[in-house]
């Protein structure tokens, strides 16, 4: 039996502001786009937990047997400078800046992110559409809002009417926001004037003279707006209504507000089922931000390149530490409390790798059925891997007892406790035992630091310490050969 039809999950939606058990569209399926990044620069940190939150999500429903199709998107043009419709493209700004071509900006920095999501084994989505490969599906939005009314062209821009959308639907409900609060620029600069409403947002954007990035429309030589993207292409991949929209806490406005305004008006239904948030991560207890220099890269972290850490620490090792808090609490990054992880992570790989030995008993002393409810339990609960993460190091202390030989288990309990510890460690959470990994590295290291030892005293005619180095590693099962090309080794 799939293991859906026995799990009920529930889910923490934004919308409803409560958890709610999730009944998905079409049985045994699920649909869920998330937002992806803007391909500009570097992703950082607060990125890689957002996209490991949904990581945890996406891995959950295959584990429970469903069919999962997982859209995220790569924002490539029409992302402005400050959220709202004012200001340069950002890729175009790099590209300017750079003097590269903007497609160049986007084809370095989506290999970055590819990169650093496979580093920190994020599962690449089922689909991953562009905005700029979507173009003529936004345009098509946009025409079908200019066409029910709510929307209004000014000087080859068009606009999305927000106060005449909120006559009848409520805009801002995802975010709280009442209508006048629900102000996307309150400064006054340009383009601004173009609104009927400091509310309204843009659909279409005419393009300046230098503006690079531009496409012909109806109205204009321009750009879609940024919200736009989202709904162009979880409508086409997705459907008009689908299960799941996620992203991180700082898109609900205005990002999410616009797209289910956008959606609803277009296809005369509200867009999503349930709409799921990932909080934010800080470092020191301070935001995030390049400005201010309270920043670590992914890079910074496996390599310790950075002040703020007293050493290197490994994916799984970072990964295991966003992990521990639950997605919807806020997580504070440190040097101190990644140590912390990083002990508590060897702890329960140790115990992972004693799984394979455990010994097999007439009868069982401890009840393993229960334990694997609450692992279930953990995560059909909002997805709380804190709580999980807690139940696999009760699992692990199980596995000490048994080898010990302070507890036993038949074969059947072995067969659970090994299975379960395997799946929720190395399926749900998705961690690697990549510290092992970092030993081994040390290892080589070290070896080839004593072949180059070893040739200096060769080189000297000190015959007995090259010997004794040859030997001794050999006691430790390192193997050394001497070849024409130099010594290799080989570990046994
Ligand atoms: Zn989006």
């Amino acid at each position: 039996m799939d293991l859906y039809k026995k799990n009920q999950l529930k889910i923490y939606n934004s919308l409803a502001k409560e958890k709610q058990v999730f009944n998905p569209i079409n049985e045994g399926s699920v649909g869920m786009y998330v937002c992806g990044p803007t391909v500009y620069n570097n992703v950082h940190l607060g990125n890689v937990r957002t996209f490991m939150s949904f990581d945890l999500v996406f891995r959950y429903f295959r584990h429970l047997g469903y069919k999962v199709r997982y859209v995220r998107n790569i924002t490539d043009a029409g992302h402005l400078e400050n959220d709202a419709d004012v200001g340069e493209d950002r890729i175009a700004k790099k590209a300017r800046i750079e003097q590269i071509e903007p497609m160049e900006v986007v084809q370095r920095y989506t290999v970055d992110f590819h990169n650093t999501m496979q580093k920190f084994n994020n599962l690449p989505p089922s689909i991953e559409p562009t905005a700029t490969g979507h173009i003529l599906e936004q345009i098509e939005i946009v025409k079908d809002i200019l066409k029910k009314g709510m929307a209004y062209e000014t000087n080859g821009s068009v606009y999305f009417d927000v106060l005449k959308y909120n006559e009848s639907e409520q805009y801002g409900a995802l975010s709280g926001r009442n209508i006048e609060d629900s102000v996307h620029n309150t400064r006054a600069l340009e383009g601004q004037s173009e609104k009927k409403n400091p509310q309204d947002f843009a659909l279409w954007k005419k393009a300046s003279p230098e503006h690079i990035m531009r496409w012909p429309s109806p109205w204009s030589d321009g750009f879609p707006g940024w919200h736009l993207e989202c709904t162009a292409m979880s409508t086409k991949y997705l459907g008009e209504k689908f299960d799941i929209h996620g992203g991180g806490m700082d898109l609900k406005f205005p990002h999410h507000e616009c797209e289910i305004a956008q959606a609803n008006c277009s296809n005369g239904v509200a867009p999503v089922n349930y709409w799921m948030h990932a909080n934010m991560l800080t470092l020191n207890g301070q935001k995030m931000a390049k400005s201010t220099g309270n920043n670590i890269l992914p890079n910074e972290i496996f390599s310790g390149n950075n002040d703020k850490l007293d050493k290197a620490f490994s994916p799984s090792v970072t990964r295991f530490f966003m992990l521990q808090a639950h997605y919807r609490s806020n997580l504070d990054f440190s040097s101190e409390a990644m140590e912390a992880s990083e002990k508590g992570f060897q702890k329960l790989m140790q115990g992972i790798r004693l799984l394979d030995d455990l010994p097999v008993a007439t009868k069982s002393s401890l009840e393993i059925s229960n334990w694997v409810e609450n692992c279930y339990k953990a995560m059909n609960d909002d997805f709380n891997s804190p709580i999980l993460i807690a139940h696999l190091f009760e699992g692990v202390k199980y596995v000490n007892l048994l080898c010990d030989g302070k507890e036993s288990l038949q074969a059947g309990d072995v067969s659970l406790l090994q299975d379960t510890l395997k799946n929720f460690v190395y399926d749900v959470l998705g961690l690697v035992d990549d510290v092992s990994q970092v030993n081994s590295d040390k290892l080589n290291g070290v070896v080839a630091l004593l072949i180059r030892l070893r040739k200096e005293a060769r080189e000297n005619k000190n015959w007995a310490l090259s010997d004794q180095i040859r030997d001794e590693l050999l006691v430790l099962g390192v193997q050394l050969k001497d070849g024409k090309e130099g010594t290799t080794f080989s570990i046994n």
